[in-house]
């Protein structure tokens, strides 16, 4: 099956790709190929899987078959000639650039290209966006640079400018639930339930159908958002969804951190005095690096948190204005219930705060005091 198959809803792009994939075996010099692409998108939408099914193909012998060593390599991000870097900090800083262009100048080793894939390219910091500049401009012959970023506008102007750009589309719930009816061992019930509350994020419509965990978090995260009575009430539930926020990224984190601490003290022969010279440096990087990750996944899952209780609000305005498709399809009693005590008015103020919320989050404000002051303007 072909690489891009695997790309959700996004059938206008792959006419785009697979011509450019054409353009570049051909060396014909087309308009078609170029060096340096954009691809944005939604979260969820899938833009870091479509750069890759691209960077598949122009490695593959048979234009991105997904089955062959080429294909398969790249996808598990294990291919010599294709770097996919994904910042695990919150920010992509000049000095890790610097080494992504270092490497992507060595020829390749078994296709014709060297492809180095940035996800979250929204975290290049200016330092960094500049040190790319030059190597976006003039790339190697050899090289390829796929950058996958949410928007446009979260990229810096002098970098979005030299880059073609891949738009993708919110996949419709339809593809989705399709999408995990063939992919997922799932009925057609809880197809349909994910599929919906996910709006289009195929990443969490999968973990959301598969996972009860996710699910009974989801129904607490909403209980604790219509409950609001008073201060009280919303002092406890932003430090309940802070917890809930900080055990699961421990959760997701616990397993990856033991098994890289590992691979560096296998690295180093040994643990504490009995590491070799530069053990214990590389053990407090690694822990450092760990933290910083742990920091983002936390304000991750507050975000993904929000999202949710913001498809809540965007259900009682739906049901206010005597419409009918509602997201949340499990709660509809309750927002029923909740749209005959406010006005619409109200529920889009309560809308509004919710993304100003998720705003602040992204702009590095502290997560528990954001909750707290969120919570008093839905109560
Ligand atoms: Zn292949």
């Amino acid at each position: 099956m072909s690489v891009f198959a695997g790309l959700i809803g996004q059938n206008h792009i792959i006419d785009q790709l697979t011509s450019a994939v054409s353009a570049a075996k051909s060396r014909t010099g087309s308009q078609a190929m170029t060096h340096s692409w954009l691809f944005v998108g939604p979260p969820g939408s899938g833009r870091s899987n479509a750069a890759v099914a691209f960077a598949a193909a122009l490695v593959c012998k048979d234009d991105g078959c997904g089955s062959c060593v080429d294909c398969t390599t790249v996808i598990s991000a294990t291919h010599v000639d294709v770097e996919r870097f994904n910042p695990s900090g919150l920010s992509i800083k000049a000095e890790e650039v610097r080494e992504l262009i270092a490497r992507s100048s060595w020829s390749p080793s078994v296709g014709g290209w060297r492809i180095v894939i940035i996800e979250d390219a929204d975290r290049l910091t200016e330092t960094a966006a500049n040190a790319l500049l030059k190597t976006i401009e003039e790339p190697e012959s050899h090289t390829v640079w796929l950058l996958c970023a949410p928007t446009l506008s979260d990229v810096p102007v002098t970098i979005r400018s030299r880059c073609r750009h891949v738009q993708l589309r919110t996949p419709s719930t339809e593809s989705v639930q399709d999408f995990l009816l063939n992919n997922t061992k799932v009925d057609k019930k809880t197809a349909e339930f994910a599929a919906r509350i996910s709006q289009g994020h195929i990443g969490r419509a999968r973990f959301m159908a598969t996972n009860s965990e996710a699910q009974s978090r989801r129904k607490e995260i909403l209980s604790l958002a219509i409950s609001l009575r008073d201060v009280d009430s919303c002092f406890k539930a932003a430090q309940r969804i802070l917890d809930i926020a900080e055990e699961q990224a421990e959760g997701d984190n616990a397993e990856r951190n033991a098994q890289e601490l590992k691979q560096l003290q296998d690295a180093y022969q040994g643990t504490g005095r009995g590491m070799i010279s530069g053990g214990a440096k590389a053990v407090k990087d690694l822990e450092k690096e760990q933290k910083s990750s742990a920091t983002r996944a936390v304000r991750d899952n507050i975000d993904a948190a929000l999202l949710d209780i913001a498809t809540f609000y965007r259900d009682v305005l739906v049901m206010q204005s005597k419409g009918s498709e509602i997201l949340n399809i499990d709660l509809q009693q309750e927002i029923l219930n909740h749209s005959g005590t406010t006005s619409s008015k109200r529920t889009l103020e309560q809308i509004d705060a919710v993304l100003i919320a998720r705003t602040n989050l992204g702009r590095n404000a502290a997560p528990l005091a954001t909750l707290e002051a969120l919570f008093c303007a839905l109560k």
